[in-house]
């Protein structure tokens, strides 16, 4: 079991919560999945070991995680929900043919917050930043298909 895995549930078991063999298993896949996914890719990955288990149940999980802390979940617009459990501080890059989420590390832009503070009057509570491109699989593929 990873590090990572064993820390997070001895915060859900600190919080209370009940560690069913589904929050295990979805909890695990999160640490694991370096994917950011959906409640869906969750869900698709894990039916076939729990064939109980609903897109639903999943979604309840995740909220729990999210709740104390132990998942972000990064919205875009009207498309699904992602779910990242590297809650430290880091951006991302985004792939414009796949999707695919990258986590990159920079120094916080907390210069951001205080201007936008000083020009607009706001109190700041967080910003977000995404950088587009093209994946290295991506560019693989375009170049194989060539
Ligand atoms: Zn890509
Ligand atoms: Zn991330």
């Amino acid at each position: 079991m990873s590090d990572q895995l064993q820390e997070a549930l001895d915060i859900l078991r600190d919080s209370g919560v009940r560690i069913t063999p589904q929050r295990h298993a979805v909890l695990e896949f999160l640490i694991q999945s370096e994917k950011h996914p959906t409640a869906d890719d969750i869900y698709k990955a894990l039916e076939s070991k729990f064939p109980n288990m609903s897109v639903a149940t999943v979604y309840n999980n995740l909220r729990v995680f999210r709740e104390i802390g132990l998942v972000r979940e990064l919205t875009y617009g009207d498309s699904s929900s992602r779910f990242d459990c590297n809650t430290s501080d880091h951006y991302h890059i985004i792939c414009d043919q796949c999707g695919k989420i990258v986590d990159f590390h920079y120094p916080r832009l907390d210069e951001v917050e205080s201007i936008a503070e000083q020009i607009t009057g706001f109190d700041i509570s967080r910003h977000r930043m995404e950088v587009y491109g093209v994946c290295e699989d991506c560019k693989d593929l375009a170049k194989a298909s060539h």
